[in-house]
């Protein structure tokens, strides 16, 4: 450990150090039985295709309902449930979720849509994903087009036979698959058209430069054509503004996702979302 001068600051550092790690055990134990407990909620954003004006999808975006500390957004326990292989039960908790609500639209309304549900790519390296797909779709009694996998460029990166075999099989049996926050991580363009993905969906750092350069407008032209070229559609995520809407409308972006088209919600707002034109 590191020499200080002092002895009191010395035992001051020590203590928040511990203090700090205390507190990390205290999240994580919070956490597993946050797991064990079900204490998560799924809310729903549509994204809006452009040609019709209409959701043509919802992205599920998971929340704790902690007991002391109200709703918690996913940057606050991700990250956590990552690192400590948490997130491979959270994710399974969450696509049950998805599928039961999912049944539910289909029993009920008359506007269902697919959901798209994010993936770690722990959940792909450590089970066997199409078999979790499968079993939670025959639980629900849903059927595969209603389902869709996002995933960021790094977590299939280096790509594993396993991970390789997985996508496929998962494609095989009519679930979409969408590259998520395309931009951010490292990307392998060849990799791309390899895996056969349906949709790019743009980083939302993309969709807030082409308001504010040139340069901004022509890159996100650019992931356009390559994406069409590939045979994909493309998702603008993070749309805040109508101007980047009507710069998006003209560059032939085919979906848009963003506050400006509609916030995540609880299923029931979500839901009803899908009864008007969005923006
Ligand atoms: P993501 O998959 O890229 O999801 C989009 C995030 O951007 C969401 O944040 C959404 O609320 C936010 N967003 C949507 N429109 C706008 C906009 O116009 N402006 C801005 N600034 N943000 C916008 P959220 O819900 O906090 O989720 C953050 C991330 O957590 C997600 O990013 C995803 O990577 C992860 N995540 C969420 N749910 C799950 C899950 O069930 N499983 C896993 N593995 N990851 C999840
Ligand atoms: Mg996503
Ligand atoms: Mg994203
Ligand atoms: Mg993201």
């Amino acid at each position: 450990s590191v020499k200080t001068s002092g002895k009191g600051s010395f035992r001051f550092f020590d203590q928040q150090f511990y203090e700090a790690l205390r507190q990390q055990l205290e999240f994580e134990q919070e956490l597993r039985r946050a797991i064990e407990h079900d204490e998560f909620v799924v809310h729903y954003q549509p994204r809006m295709d452009l040609a019709s004006s209409r959701a043509t999808s919802m992205e599920a975006l998971v929340r704790w309902l902690h007991p002391r500390r109200g709703l918690l957004e996913p940057a606050e326990f991700i990250p956590l449930a990552e690192k400590t292989g948490m997130i491979v039960r959270l994710g399974e908790l969450v696509l049950g979720k998805v599928c039961g609500q999912l049944a539910q639209w289909a029993a009920r309304e008359a506007n269902v849509v697919p959901v798209s549900v994010n993936i770690s790519s722990r959940q792909f390296n450590e089970t066997d994903i199409a078999r979790v797909f499968s079993g939670a779709m025959a639980r629900h009694n849903v059927a595969p087009s209603l389902l869709e996998i996002e995933l960021t460029e790094s977590s299939m990166m280096g790509g594993s036979s396993h991970v390789l075999e997985s996508l496929s099989k998962i494609r095989a049996m009519g679930i979409k698959l969408l590259v998520d926050d395309f931009g951010t991580g490292y990307s392998s363009l060849a990799q791309l058209q390899l895996l056969d993905f349906d949709v790019l969906k743009v980083d939302k750092a993309f969709t807030s430069r082409i308001e504010q350069t040139e340069q901004g407008r022509i890159l996100f032209a650019a992931i356009i054509t390559m994406a069409h070229a590939l045979g994909m559609r493309v998702v603008a995520e993070g749309v805040e503004t109508g101007k980047q809407l009507s710069i998006l409308r003209a560059l032939r972006c085919d979906e848009v996702q963003g506050y400006f088209i509609s916030l995540p919600q609880a299923a029931a707002e979500a839901q009803s979302v899908l009864l008007s034109p969005v923006a």
